[in-house]
């Protein structure tokens, strides 16, 4: 266990020329001598502004490679670097400017119709602790990247000396669906080691260059991605300020990456890209990941047949555990690698219990996911309740993720706590009928809610998307399809044919606002 700062150290030491970022928006590319020479500057240019270790500093943009010199500038002398949602508007924003106690933001001008700059001005009055804006378009940036002096660097080497692994480093907060947003405080040894780990499960070397189309301010992007590569003299690759699937597979053949990032929305739009005859050269292609919801076994197998990702690797985790607790490996039999989450990862481990009782279950019975180990947060910033509810006495940490575990160790993820539906009495999860309809030959895809009802507490409501040019699919077909392959208690009762799904910018299903939608249309 080291600092994230020593981690990148060691990595320029070893493989100066290696690419460590490749900025494909700009066509830029920074060999790790270089790249560890911009995150110096960087750190000693934060010093410059007054930041100390442990001072909450905030990043507020799309992915670009400003971004990532932030998150490793802020490693390097132990700010903790509060990632900002792009998403987020004014009061979001204050909301965890005042919560974090942040005192300095790195932020984008603006992305598409995002003003941060407008915003941040606007949330000045009610974030006291905020004394600064540094923008990345402004000369002031370019000022905090300027050559550092000798005495200069040597503070920052100073300061990295006297860090500790277990330090705090970043607060990721999470969308606040059960309430206001709550900040995941994570360490070095939770998302550095996590990132290696990863890393390490995939073979990355450096010949490697990782496509991220994901968003770097979610452990996805900054901690599978972005640790991963620099523990091991990877490439990070940034297709784009944001998702585009044309623009992630031009990334890949134009860089020849070797593996590529996404949830499963993403590379469900990128097959569809080349279903409507789209090409790319993806023979660079050998691995990837796919995580941050359930992973239809269909769209697996594609991305493996005709992606050219024959070693694609499925992570299954959530941001309190930097995130990743089970991965499957390529040496995994093909069923198990398609068909599962994986087993636990190195050094950590796993039970599945009754959400009830605690009591931990028997193989092949459903129950909520625990984990323990290096990668759990140590709570939620400031908020000792919410971490006690999470977290128990033992370090267990409590997912609300419903899942299975195998006699073989792998474990199938069947279902969120909070998403399941209780029609008549009976525990029904979604994901199940969301898997059965996928197969369904007209069905791209499928998210399944439960809305409320007189007779039975809840009914099913299916949403489903279409293929082009298929007959038209109402509850009818649907019963008629089911009939006979799944309970009759679980053939959604609605079902409601949509263009798209509500989404994060994470790339998940809101299935929150879905709820509110329907309960709305249904009157
Ligand atoms: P919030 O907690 O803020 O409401 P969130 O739980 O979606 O949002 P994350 O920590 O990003 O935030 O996501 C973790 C969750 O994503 C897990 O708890 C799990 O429900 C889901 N998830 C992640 N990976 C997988 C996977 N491979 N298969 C199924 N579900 C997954
Ligand atoms: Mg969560």
């Amino acid at each position: 266990t080291t600092t994230i700062g020593a981690t990148l150290a060691a990595t320029a030491e070893k493989f100066p020329d290696a690419v460590a970022l490749i900025d494909a928006a700009i066509d830029r590319t920074w060999t790790y001598r270089e790249f560890r020479r911009d995150v110096r500057a960087l750190a000693a240019g934060l010093l410059r502004l007054g930041v100390a270790a442990g001072d909450r500093i905030g990043l507020w943009s799309p992915n670009r490679f400003e971004w990532v010199l932030t998150q490793f500038a802020a490693a390097e002398i132990g700010a903790i670097l509060v990632v900002i949602n792009p998403s987020y508007r004014r009061h979001e924003l204050a909301y965890v400017l005042v919560q974090s106690g942040t005192t300095v933001v790195l932020a984008a001008e603006r992305f598409r119709d995002s003003e941060y700059a407008e915003m941040l001005n606007d949330v000045r009055d009610q974030a006291p602790d905020l004394r600064q804006v540094v923008l990345f378009e402004s000369g002031d940036f370019t000022e905090l990247l300027a050559e550092p002096t000798a005495d200069e660097l040597a503070a920052v080497d100073a300061i990295a000396a006297g860090l500790r692994a277990d330090d705090p480093i970043n607060i990721q907060y999470t969308s606040g669906t059960t309430g206001s947003p709550k900040g995941v405080t994570l360490s070095h040894t939770n998302i550095g080691n996590n990132g290696f780990l990863v890393g390490e499960l995939v073979n990355y070397t450096e010949a490697d260059r990782i496509c991220l189309p994901v968003p770097f301010y979610h452990c996805f992007g900054m901690v599978m991605g972005n640790l991963a590569a620099i523990s091991h003299g990877s490439a990070m690759v940034i297709p784009g300020p944001a998702f585009d699937p044309s623009t992630a597979l031009a990334a890949v053949e134009k860089y020849r990456c070797t593996s590529l990032y996404g949830v499963p929305t993403m590379f469900i739009a990128e097959l569809a890209l080349l279903d409507a005859g789209a090409s790319y050269d993806l023979s660079s292609l050998r691995t990837g990941i796919m995580a941050g919801s359930p992973c239809p076994e269909a769209v697996m197998r594609r991305v493996i047949d005709e992606m050219n990702m024959s070693e694609v690797s499925i992570c299954y985790g959530m941001t309190e555990t930097s995130p990743v607790s089970t991965q499957t490996r390529s040496d995994d039999a093909l069923d198990l690698r398609v068909g599962t989450v994986g087993r636990v990862g190195p050094h950590l481990e796993i039970k599945i219990v009754d959400p009830g009782t605690g009591d931990v279950l028997p193989r092949g019975e459903a129950g909520e996911f625990c984990t323990r180990g290096y990668s759990v947060m140590s709570g939620y910033w400031n908020q000792p309740e919410k971490t006690a509810e999470a977290l128990d006495a033992d370090g267990w940490m409590h997912t609300g993720d419903i899942a299975v575990m195998g006699d073989d160790g792998y474990v199938r993820i069947t279902g969120r706590i909070k998403d399941m539906v209780i029609r008549g009495g009976e525990n029904i999860y979604p994901r199940e009928i969301e898997e059965f309809l996928y197969t369904h030959p007209d069905i791209v895809d499928a998210q399944v809610i439960g809305v409320p009802d007189e007779k039975y507490g809840e009914e099913l409501m299916a949403w489903i998307q279409v293929r082009d040019g298929a007959s038209p699919l109402d509850a009818d077909a649907i019963r008629e399809f089911a009939g006979g392959h799944i309970s009759r208690h679980k053939i959604p009762k609605y079902v409601h044919v949509v263009d798209a799904f509500p989404m994060t910018v994470t790339g998940k299903v809101r299935k929150v606002e879905m709820r509110a939608k329907s309960i709305e249309f249904l009157g």
